[in-house]
């Protein structure tokens, strides 16, 4: 059955206008700061899947005109190698955002290494300083995942304010933070996770759901309430007929017919992941010229 397009939140022309937007207002800003601004992304071993995000992350920018101070680590490099680069980062005024692609080989603390990050040039918003600027809802960097399915609700007009929001996943990368913006935006929300017991018993009452888990298919139809909006955030890479395919949490086929709004994967949340570190490295940019963070 071919999937009415109208209930698709496309995430990848949303990306695509907003990376449009972002290039004028670099050009913009570029005459007055005369520099462009710089995104440095580090990047640790040759996992596949990282490799593949970061030469996006990288071509994104060249087509932005953002400059690129990226760094690729031989998987055996120490701890001390990546912070001494995190810290000439900070340093380089020509930079603006500083970003880690995880995960890491497993000798690396990642967390540490995060909190060597100058909170300021932070485009992941995973600092703890962000996360609890997230928290006191002041202003700040916001981790990219989670804006992007904010600002996907918010360019389809879902109406938030007094609905009911069900968060699957506890991270600290997609379904803390998700659930704190639905907050701030007003919703009830509930958080679900691998230890929630009848898991379909809670999802079934979400006005919108954010799946944010990473196994394929574990959202079905019987879980989902006629005409909730069902963002999916997974991504998972699946072997079908010898191919490789990337897929969400949630089964499409059977929810799509039944939800007012949902996500594709691809073409969803994924996509707007990279415009929003888009936009948090231009964000940087106009604060670090203006001097100030908190305006
Ligand atoms: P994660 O750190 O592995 O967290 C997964 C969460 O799912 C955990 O909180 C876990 O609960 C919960 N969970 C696991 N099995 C469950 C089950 N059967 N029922 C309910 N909850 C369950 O993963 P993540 O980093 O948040 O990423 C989640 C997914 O989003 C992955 O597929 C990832 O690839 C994808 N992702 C996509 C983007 C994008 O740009 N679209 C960006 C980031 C991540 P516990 O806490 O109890 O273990």
């Amino acid at each position: 059955m071919p999937v009415e397009s109208s209930k698709l939140l496309d995430g990848k022309g949303l990306a695509q206008k907003i990376q449009g937007e972002l290039t004028a207002q670099i050009q913009t800003l570029q005459a007055e700061i005369r520099r462009p601004p710089g995104l440095a992304v580090l990047m640790v071993g040759d996992n596949p899947a990282s490799a593949a995000y970061v030469r996006n992350k990288e071509r994104a920018c060249e087509r932005l005109g953002i400059a690129s101070f990226g760094h690729h680590f031989p998987a055996e490099v120490t701890f001390d190698e990546v912070k001494q680069t995190i810290h000439d980062l900070n340093d380089n005024p020509q930079v603006d955002g500083i970003l880690v692609q995880l995960p890491l080989p497993s000798h690396l603390d990642s967390t540490a290494l995060l909190y060597e990050i100058d909170p300021d040039k932070d485009v992941d918003g995973l600092h703890p300083l962000n996360l609890g600027r997230l928290v006191r809802g002041e202003s700040g960097l916001r981790s990219c995942t989670p804006a992007g399915v904010m600002r996907l609700l918010a360019a389809y007009e879902v109406e938030l304010s007094g609905k009911h929001a069900v968060v699957i996943g506890r991270s600290i990368l997609v379904g803390k933070p998700v659930s704190l913006m639905l907050l701030a935006a007003n919703t009830t929300v509930t958080m679900a996770h691998s230890r929630t017991p009848d898991l379909a018993a809670v999802t079934r009452t979400a006005d919108v759901l954010v799946a944010a888990v990473g196994k394929p298919g574990l959202i079905t139809a019987d879980m989902v309430k006629p005409g909730a909006v069902v963002v999916d955030v997974g991504i998972s890479r699946q072997e079908v007929e010898g191919k490789a395919r990337l897929v969400g949490d949630v089964d499409f086929a059977s929810v799509q017919p039944q939800c007012s709004l949902i996500t594709p994967v691809p073409g969803g949340v994924g996509p707007m992941t990279v415009s929003m570190l888009l936009e948090n490295t231009v964000w940087s940019y106009r604060q670090r010229h203006k001097g100030s963070y908190n305006s």
